[in-house]
C-alpha cells in the first residue's frame, strides 16, 4: 500500500462547522432539500465533464451517457446518490468538502440575525449543497474518482459531520461520485421510491441530465431495469405557453440557490442575425452580498444547451448584478472561454439586447 492510500483525519473548517450546525438545526423543517442539493451538484459534474471533455474526449472512458442515479437500501437504511460526472482528486475533495470554506461563507455568517425564519431564507441565498445532507444522515460517505485518473486513484471521504472528516484512496473502476447518505433514526421516509420519485419530481425535473432510479418492484421480485424520473430537457429550450409557472419557480431556485420564488422574470428567444435564448429572473430580496462588488455573477452561460460557465460577467452591466438565469448562445464557439468573452461582438450584442 502506498503511503497515500493512509487514511487521514482532518477537521472541518471553523467556519463550515458553523454552517454545520446551524444548518442541521435550522433546515429541519425542510429537510427533503437534501435531494434537490445533490442533484444539483450532480448535474453540476456532468457539465463539467462533458465542458473538460470538449479538448480532451479521453475523459469519457468509453461512457458517454451521462446520467444521475438515485437508490435506496432499506436494510442498509441508506439512500445513494451517483453521477458519472468530473467527480473529484483526493486534494479537492479535501479542499470542496471541509477545508476550505466558499467565499461568501463569513459574510454569510456575519448576516445572520437569530432570527429563525429570516436566516432560513439566508441559508438558502448563500447555498447550503452538499452539507445539506447532514439534516437526514449521521454519516455521509463519499467515493469518488476524478475523470481522467486511473482507477486506483479513488477517494473515500466519510463524516459524521461533527468536527472531522476521513479521506482514504481506495479503488473505483468508474469515473465520477457516489454519495452515500445513512439515514437518521427518523429518517426513514425516505426509504420509500414513491416518496423518493415525488421529491425528485418536485425539485429536479428540469435538470437536463436524465435522473434515473430502479423500477419499483417488490420484495419478491426486486426489479433490476432503471428507469428515467425527470423530463430532462432543458427548460429554456420549450414553449413558453407550454411552462407551467412552477417549473419556472424551481428552476429558479436551482440556477439562484434562492428558496424563495422570484419576484419576476423575463424568457425570450432572439431569432435572425444572432440567436439566443435568455431566461432571467429577479430576485425577491437582494442578496445578502450584494454590496460586495466581487459577488460573483448570477448568470451561466451556455451554448448550444451545453453548460460553458458559471458567473459570465461579461454578459450583463455590472449594476445588473442581482440579476440570476441563463443565456443560451447558438452563436458562439462551445470552446469560448473567459478572455475570448472579453472581445466578442456576439457576447457585445447579447449585452446590449
Ligand atoms: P456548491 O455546489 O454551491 O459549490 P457544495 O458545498 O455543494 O457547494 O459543493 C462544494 C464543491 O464540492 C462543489 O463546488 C464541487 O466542486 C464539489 N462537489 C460537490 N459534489 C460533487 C459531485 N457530485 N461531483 C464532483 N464535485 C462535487
Amino acid at each position: 500500500m502506498s503511503t497515500h492510500a493512509q487514511k487521514e483525519t482532518l477537521g472541518f473548517q471553523t467556519e463550515v462547522k458553523q454552517l454545520l450546525d446551524l444548518m442541521i438545526h435550522s433546515l429541519y423543517s425542510n429537510k427533503e432539500i437534501f435531494m434537490r442539493e445533490l442533484i444539483s451538484n450532480a448535474s453540476d459534474a456532468l457539465d463539467k465533464l462533458r465542458f473538460e471533455a470538449l479538448a480532451d474526449n479521453a475523459l469519457y472512458e468509453n461512457d458517454s451517457e451521462l446520467k444521475i442515479q438515485v437508490s435506496f437500501d432499506k436494510a442498509a437504511r441508506t439512500v445513494t446518490i451517483s453521477d458519472n460526472g468530473v467527480g473529484m482528486s483526493r486534494l479537492e475533495i479535501i479542499e470542496h468538502l471541509g477545508t476550505i470554506a466558499k467565499s461568501g461563507t463569513r459574510a454569510f455568517l456575519n448576516n445572520l440575525s437569530g432570527d429563525q425564519a429570516k436566516d432560513t431564507h439566508l441559508i438558502g441565498q448563500f447555498g447550503v449543497g452538499f452539507y445539506s445532507s447532514f439534516i437526514v444522515a449521521d454519516n455521509v460517505v463519499v467515493v469518488t474518482r476524478r475523470a481522467g485518473l486511473g482507477a486506483e486513484h479513488g477517494v473515500r471521504w466519510q463524516s459524521k459531520g461533527e468536527g472531522d472528516f476521513t479521506v482514504e484512496t481506495v479503488d473505483k473502476a468508474t469515473r465520477g461520485t457516489e454519495v452515500v447518505l445513512h439515514l437518521r433514526p427518523d429518517e426513514d421516509e425516505f426509504l420509500d421510491g414513491f416518496r423518493l420519485r415525488g421529491i425528485i419530481r418536485k425539485y429536479s425535473d428540469h435538470i437536463t441530465f436524465p435522473v434515473m432510479m430502479l423500477k419499483q418492484g417488490d420484495d419478491k421480485k426486486p426489479e433490476t431495469e432503471l428507469e428515467r424520473v425527470n423530463s430532462a430537457a432543458a427548460l429554456w429550450t420549450r414553449p413558453r405557453n407550454e411552462i407551467k409557472e412552477e417549473e419556472y419557480q424551481e428552476f429558479y431556485k436551482h440556477v439562484s440557490h434562492d428558496f424563495d420564488v422570484p419576484l419576476a422574470y423575463v424568457h425570450s428567444k432572439v431569432e435572425g442575425k444572432l440567436e439566443y435564448t435568455s431566461l432571467l429572473f429577479i430576485p425577491k430580496l437582494a442578496p445578502f452580498d450584494m454590496w460586495n462588488r466581487e459577488q460573483r455573477q448570477g448568470i451561466k452561460l451556455y451554448v448550444r444547451r451545453v453548460f460553458i460557465m458559471d458567473d459570465a460577467e461579461q454578459l450583463l452591466p455590472n449594476y445588473l448584478r442581482f440579476v440570476r438565469g441563463i443565456i443560451d448562445s447558438n452563436d458562439l464557439p462551445l470552446n469560448v472561454s473567459r478572455e475570448i468573452l472579453q472581445h466578442n461582438k456576439t457576447i457585445d450584442s447579447i449585452r446590449a439586447g
